[in-house]
């Protein structure tokens, strides 16, 4: 034996108490005793055991006591009772409150090694399956990482990719651009327009970098200390005003319907980019002579506001709405009808919603419309 087991005695006759001790002691046991339940608890609770003998038939505080005070204390700890032969039923009654196994006075020295001992293995295998079912575990824990981890890699590479791609084509026009009007390929009423286009490259260049920027610093969660009681109906007048322009020169109608005070507890740039996305996209994908409708209401009950961007527009194939939220994600149609896009408008919409805890939801119908549903929670 390295540690010696220790072994708390609790019983109010001496000889038993002096009889567990010389059995034990020779066999590397180290014994304590108690002659009450009040100084056998007080020992408990001072120092660890492995195993305790408990007199059943105690004046004072029975032994069935102290098992209800001890049960929270140490599920290592060993109990066995001891009973006198006309107490077997109140020897049950221990099993019942906790007790590992009893045993009836008169005993012999042996039979009271053999149980301590038995009860000593039957702890040790416990142990032991805890200790490998806890390994197993761990072992599941970390194959699941290892393939979550691989599944990441595969996204970022393909992400990387697809970004170099992106980013490569307008500073392609660019550097073509600048070379052929430096060389003087290009006569001088050329010009103007050549330079518009490669404006315009650069101008979507710069967009997909912000939305980029904008999405690394959502997933990092960078900007949501700066979070406040931000009126949702304001952050919307502002973005209407800068996306009328666009609506009007495309020929779409913009109708509002924003009823109840609105307030959400968030990054007014978030609320912002949240909405101009939305609200950009339904007016790019509608033909002319279609409306954008803007509603905003409280539902207090589920304490959320309720936003709703709908559209008359081209809509959205079913199997492709789950797939619309993917980084650089853009349908055929989509495509067709606006050159420009960086697929990265709806990633930033669901990114917002999800780290304010709200959801997002899309009802659409090819060549009918769109309407993009989402809650965020009241603030
Ligand atoms: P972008 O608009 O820059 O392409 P988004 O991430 O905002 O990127 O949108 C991804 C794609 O989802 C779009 O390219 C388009 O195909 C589709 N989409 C988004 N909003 C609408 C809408 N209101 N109506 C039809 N298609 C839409």
């Amino acid at each position: 034996m390295n540690t010696p087991f220790r072994v708390l005695v609790i019983d109010d006759e001496v000889g038993i108490r002096e009889g567990c001790r010389r059995v034990l002691v020779p066999q590397g046991f180290d014994v304590d005793m108690a002659e009450n339940g009040p100084t056998g608890l007080r020992k408990l609770r001072e120092a660890r055991y492995d195993v305790l003998l408990l007199d059943i038939m105690m004046p004072g505080m029975s032994g069935i006591e102290v098992l209800r005070q001890i049960r929270q204390m140490d599920p290592d700890l060993i109990c066995i009772v001891i009973t006198g032969y006309a107490t077997v039923e109140l020897a049950i009654q221990a099993i019942r409150e906790g007790a590992h196994d009893f045993i009836a006075k008169p005993f012999s020295a042996d039979l009271l090694l053999q149980v301590i001992g038995r009860e000593l293995e039957r702890r040790a295998l416990r142990k032991e399956a805890e200790r490998l079912r806890a390994l197993e575990e761990e072992t599941r824990e970390l194959a699941r990482a290892k393939a979550e981890l691989q599944k990441l890699e595969a996204v970022e590479g393909r992400f990387m990719l697809t970004l170099v791609h992106i980013l490569r084509a307008p500073v392609a026009v660019l550097q073509n651009t600048i070379q052929l009007i430096r060389k003087g390929y290009i006569p001088p009423e050329e010009q103007p327009e050549m330079l518009e286009r490669a404006e315009t490259r650069a101008g979507q260049l710069l967009a997909t970098l912000d939305d980029l920027l904008l999405l690394a610093h959502l997933r990092e969660g960078i900007g949501l200390s700066r979070a406040e009681a931000v009126s949702l109906g304001e952050v919307l007048e502002g973005v209407l005003a800068t996306l009328k322009p666009r609506a009007e020169r495309q020929g779409v109608t913009l109708a509002v319907d924003v009823r109840d005070s609105l307030r959400v507890r968030a990054n007014p740039d978030h609320l912002r980019a949240l909405l101009t996305h939305l609200i950009d996209n339904a007016i790019r994908y509608t033909p002319s002579g279609g409306q954008v409708t803007i509603s905003l209401m409280a539902d207090p009950e589920r304490g959320v506001v309720v936003g709703a961007v709908s559209d008359t527009g081209i809509g959205i194939p079913a199997d492709e709405i789950p797939r619309i939220f993917e980084e650089f994600y853009r349908t055929e149609e989509g495509k067709r009808m606006q050159e420009m896009g960086t697929g990265l408008g709806l990633p930033i919409v669901r990114q917002v919603v999800e780290m304010y805890g709200g959801t997002i939801e899309v009802e659409s119908e090819v060549g009918w419309g769109s309407t993009f549903r989402f809650t965020l929670p009241l603030g």
